[in-house]
């Protein structure tokens, strides 16, 4: 995924045809398309491309919309709204519009967003103006006929989509939104974190394990700041599934750990870290992401005793992975679970430093007055160091024999930087090369 995608989102009345719009836009069946209004649920986000420019596509059918809008269903719709960059307005082309199209259409006015108004279900009228005139009359601008079922008009439709939205690289750099998962082994308590922290009802949290939907994208707009949330079906437990499940949905989580900032690795306190864990923190490393590690279901451990005893023997159990924070939760119990947030904008923080080169080489200097490194009679000199990339921060060196700096050598560098400059949570990339 990309930083300050534009959001574009499709809303409208139920049974207009916009879950199976979203679909074909997609390409893929991710939206439940019910003839029946009422199953609740949470706006389906994806990524889209069309002619090399990105979009968010955001889809807020089945939201259990009736005749009218109730409170919730309006503070749903309006931010939504707040989000978008621009709104495909889908109304049904075979119907006289309703009063609950009125509604909508009001809202939209007062956002001052951009609009499409999509005429949908319009297989075999595409080209008859006639059939539109009641639409014009709505003041939204020039409606589109399209048949989102027959895919008619829709390529045209997706070529005015990326026309009105701003490419990626116009988006102002405030608009980067977070992007993070809540990764771990299925019961750990995912959902439920995921549930305290957003305050609402978003995710199915059950016993049995697995039952977390397929991994579907929230996107959550919060003090100001966007957070693309991406689900991720969890890792199997190692015991009774068979052996190629289990790597699937590994895989699976790698895959989700590619898209995103920072992971949130959840762990049952009363199960602890296995090596699934370490592979998976392993890859996040590898990958340059950002990682806090959430010990959940304290609430199974109620002596604060036995609990500041684990504290303290915690950053053992995580080597090497000791510089990822971790902090303690009961989602049940809703303790700690405010402590996510800061901590993710403090990680995405960290991850897009950048610390001037004065400032690294006074570090490094500092670093090499402790200890010196040589092999072969040979001392290590460290010329000056740059850092030359964010997310993760990445160093690069110039040394006089970049053979001395072996792996060791570098976590002993990379250590005193992330302590010196309080770098926590994300790799830092060290790369070498020889100067005369
Ligand atoms: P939503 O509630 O707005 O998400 O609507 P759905 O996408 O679930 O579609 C509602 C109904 O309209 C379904 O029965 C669809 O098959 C039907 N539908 C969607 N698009 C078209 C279209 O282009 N033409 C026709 N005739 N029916 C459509
Ligand atoms: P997921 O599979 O990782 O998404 O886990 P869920 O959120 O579905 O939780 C699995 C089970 O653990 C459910 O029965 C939850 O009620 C329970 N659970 C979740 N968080 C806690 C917690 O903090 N304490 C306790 N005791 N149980 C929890």
């Amino acid at each position: 995924m990309k930083k300050g995608v534009p959001v574009v989102s499709i809303v409208g009345r139920p049974n207009v045809g916009k879950s199976v719009l979203f679909n074909r836009i997609v390409g893929e069946e991710k939206a439940i398309v019910a003839d029946e209004p009422g199953v609740t649920r949470d706006p389906l986000v994806h990524l889209c491309e069309h002619e090399g420019k990105y979009f968010y596509l955001v889809d807020s059918a089945g939201w259990g919309l009736t005749d009218d809008l109730s409170e919730l269903i309006q503070e749903k719709i309006q931010e939504v709204i707040n989000i978008s960059d621009l709104i495909l307005f889908v109304v049904d082309g075979r119907s006289e519009l309703t009063a609950l199209d009125h509604e909508f259409v009001d809202i939209l006015r007062k956002s001052g967003k951009r609009v499409i108004l999509v005429v949908n279900k319009m297989e075999g009228r595409i080209d008859r103006e006639e059939y539109l005139a009641p639409f014009t009359a709505l003041g939204l601008g020039e409606p589109f006929p399209i048949s989102a079922l027959h895919k008619q008009n829709l390529y045209e439709l997706l070529d005015l989509i990326i026309s009105l939205i701003p490419a990626p690289e116009e988006v102002s750099s405030e608009d980067k939104s977070i992007k993070l998962a809540f990764v771990g082994r299925p019961n750990s308590g995912k959902s439920s974190l995921l549930n305290a922290l957003i305050g609402r009802d978003r995710s199915i949290v059950s016993e049995i394990p697995g039952t977390t939907r397929d991994a579907v994208d929230l996107i959550w707009d919060f003090n100001g700041k966007k957070y693309i949330i991406v689900d991720t079906p969890g890792l199997r437990r190692p015991a009774k599934v068979e052996e190629g499940l289990e790597e699937l949905s590994v895989q699976k989580t790698l895959q989700t750990i590619r898209r995103i900032d920072i992971a949130i690795m959840v762990i049952d306190l009363s199960v602890g870290i296995r090596e699934q864990e370490k592979r998976i923190l392993h890859y996040i490393e590898d990958k340059g992401k950002s990682c806090l590690i959430v010990f959940n279901k304290t609430d199974l451990i109620p002596s604060l005793k036995e609990r500041r005893e684990f504290e303290k023997i915690v950053p053992q159990i995580l080597q090497p992975f000791d510089y990822f924070p971790f902090i303690f939760t009961s989602a049940i119990r809703n303790y700690n679970v405010k402590k996510i947030l800061p901590w993710v904008d403090k990680l995405f923080e960290l991850r897009n430093m950048r610390i001037p080169t004065s400032q690294i080489n006074r570090a490094i200097g500092e670093a090499l007055s402790k200890t010196n490194f040589s092999k072969k009679g040979k001392i290590l000199k460290i010329y000056y160091a740059t850092q030359v990339d964010v997310a993760p921060p990445t160093i690069v060196f110039f040394v006089n024999e970049p053979e001395i700096m072996n792996k060791n050598v570098v976590k002993y560098f990379e250590k005193f930087l992330r302590n010196y400059f309080g770098w926590v949570g994300t790799p830092i990339k060290i790369e070498v090369r020889k100067r005369e």
